[in-house]
């Protein structure tokens, strides 16, 4: 033997990659060990038989293609991926590079390498990049493609379907993400089997699923989304508890020159509309829905247009001691005086303002004037109740906002406190919280708003950072009523005054409920029997009567 063919010899023999010799039948003349392992099979074994016959059928016209390219001459040398069926009948990925040697008649060195391992991480990574890790559902990338897909093949009849679980936060904040999981696990199984087989189920995060279908007439999706609701509606058991969940679905349909963008969008617009009249049902997306959003967007408009030239102002209703129905404190309230509309309450505009984060700069503007009006009144010993929206905690830096009002204003952080909503203060981050933190060791009281309207668990009132609340107007109007309007006011006076918490009752608008209020133990009250929210100018100014001088200027134990 020639040097040459020792050395080509022991490399073939050693070598860590799958080779053999090709003769002209494409037939294997030699094996060298690494490819008898590959195959699950020997050398002797190998030999002879056609290289075709150990590729998957699948992959033989293109393996064929290949050896001919290789056999006429056209190639040189070629390289295909391809699977080869392993002795178990296991399929295995390859990557097989054909070189043909030089000589007459034809023969090729094969090699062969396992890609088995890599193309297994290629389709996690693909299953990461596409599919919801928890449902195992496409995620948004692939749910715009196949939209995208749909619309351009047939606009008019693909559908999107917006599905949102209705009070999914209640099941998760009660009973635990585990909980949560397992509802949304379960509610995805069945929106999958209500679907057609080749159409899309989507999860974008979160309690919100969504379909793209094709070839659906409206009618169609109709029918297949009332399927869906009432296939959704079975109870299910999570956490020991049953729950019957519901969700409010929206649909859209598409049109030439709709992107797979706006389809989603509009499906979701449709969604919040099946949410807002009711829950449990769907809605059709109309242009007049985005009518109304293009509404909300003028308010928007005009909104940062009131907020530069000054046509919000604050009014600030007393908080009273039961005792004395003598002030304790003031609520600041927004009003927004519209040059056409008159003067407008929040409820006209707070949502929009939430919507478009402009309720930061109008939560700063109420917190500067309701330092003003402190720094007015120094002889007043209460304080002023701030209303703050979450979106003003936690990255929109809360703590910095109130000191710089405080510091510009030159007044005691301790007669300022902040009312957070019930149902905010559930949503609230790590970071949110940390915010609150530092605002009460500032000395800013923290008050819960509404309370009773959230579904949040005393335990969790206990571990934040508030040291009093607001029982919602809606139980003070059931007051009298000998039952739950009772028995929830007497239940939260006396949790209030067992934590040794502020406690103000809202909503106090006639002597019966005064009265009643007072015999359930309340302290403190609000409401329109004291005194309806007023500009600052109408409130009593500065050293109106001395500290010293009882009542009127010295509050009561708490709030102040
Ligand atoms: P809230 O914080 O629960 O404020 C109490 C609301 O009840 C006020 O309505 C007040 O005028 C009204 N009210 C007080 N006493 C009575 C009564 O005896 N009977 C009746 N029927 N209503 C009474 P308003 O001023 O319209 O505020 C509505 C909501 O808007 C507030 O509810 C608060 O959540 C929000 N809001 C007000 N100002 C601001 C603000 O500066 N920032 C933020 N983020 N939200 C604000
Ligand atoms: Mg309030
Ligand atoms: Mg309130």
């Amino acid at each position: 033997m020639t040097h040459d063919a020792e050395v080509f010899r022991r490399t073939f023999q050693d070598s860590p990659v799958g080779m053999a010799i090709l003769d002209a039948d494409g037939r294997l003349d030699a094996v060298n060990p690494s490819l008898a392992v590959l195959l699950g099979s020997t050398a002797e074994a190998l030999l002879g038989r056609a290289l075709a016959d150990l590729t998957h059928p699948d992959d033989r016209p293109q393996h064929r293609q290949v050896v001919s390219h290789l056999a006429h001459g056209t190639h040189d040398r070629v390289q295909l991926q391809q699977r080869c069926v392993h002795a178990t009948g296991d399929v295995l990925w390859t990557r097989a590079t054909l070189s043909r040697l030089p000589g007459s008649p034809w023969r090729a060195v094969l090699h062969v390498e396992d890609l088995t391992e890599v193309r297994r991480a290629h389709a996690l990574v693909e299953q990461h990049s596409y599919y919801d890790r928890l449902t195992g559902l496409a995620n948004r990338t692939l749910l715009l493609e196949r939209l995208k897909v749909s619309l351009e093949r047939a606009a008019t009849s693909t559908a999107c379907l917006f599905v949102d679980l209705d009070h999914f936060k209640v099941v998760n904040d009660s009973l635990g993400h585990e909980a949560g999981d397992r509802l949304l696990t379960e509610v995805a199984k069945r929106i999958q089997t209500s679907v057609r087989p080749g159409d899309t189920v989507a999860r974008l995060g979160g309690d919100e699923f969504v379909i793209a279908a094709t070839d659906l007439t409206e009618d169609a999706a109709r029918s297949l989304l009332t399927a869906l609701l009432a296939a959704v509606r079975e109870p299910v058991i999570v956490a020991g508890h049953e729950v019957v969940p519901t969700v409010s679905a929206g649909l859209a349909m598409g049109a030439p020159g709709v992107t797979a963008e706006t389809l989603l969008r509009d499906a979701d617009i449709a969604m919040s509309r099946a949410k807002s009249s009711g829950r449990d049902r769907l809605a059709v997306f109309s242009a007049d829905f985005r009518n109304e959003a293009m509404v909300r967007l003028s308010i928007e408009t005009e909104l940062r247009v009131a907020l530069r030239e000054g046509h919000l102002e604050v009014h600030y209703q007393p908080v009273v001691d039961m005792g004395t129905r003598r002030p304790v404190a003031y609520e600041a309230l927004v009003r927004w005086r519209h040059p056409e509309r008159g003067l407008l309450m929040p409820g006209e505009f707070i949502d929009v303002c939430e919507e478009a984060n402009l309720v930061i700069p109008l939560g700063e503007f109420v917190l500067n004037e309701a330092c003003a009006f402190l720094a007015a009144r120094p002889d007043f010993g209460g304080k002023v109740l701030v209303n703050v929206s979450t979106r003003q905690i936690g990255p929109a830096d809360l703590t910095g906002v109130v000191t710089r009002a405080i510091e510009a204003h030159g007044i005691d952080p301790r007669r300022l406190a902040l009312e957070i909503t019930e149902s905010g203060m559930l949503v609230a981050t790590q970071t949110a919280v940390a915010d609150l933190q530092g605002l009460t060791e500032m000395g800013v009281e923290l008050l819960l708003d509404d309370f009773g309207t959230g579904y949040s668990a005393l335990s969790s009132v206990l571990r934040s950072p508030v040291s009093g609340l607001k029982l919602a107007r809606e139980f003070t109007l059931r007051l009298g009523d000998r039952s739950t309007g009772d028995r929830i006011s007497t239940a939260v006076a006396s949790l209030v005054e067992s934590l040794d918490m502020d406690g103000i009752i809202e909503g106090v608008e006639t002597e019966a409920q005064y009265r009643q209020a007072l015999a359930h133990g309340w302290k403190l009250a609000q409401g329109y029997l004291f005194g309806h929210p007023q500009p600052s100018h109408l409130i009593p100014g500065a050293r109106i009567a001395p500290p010293t001088a009882g009542p009127s200027a010295e509050p009561a134990a708490s709030l102040a």
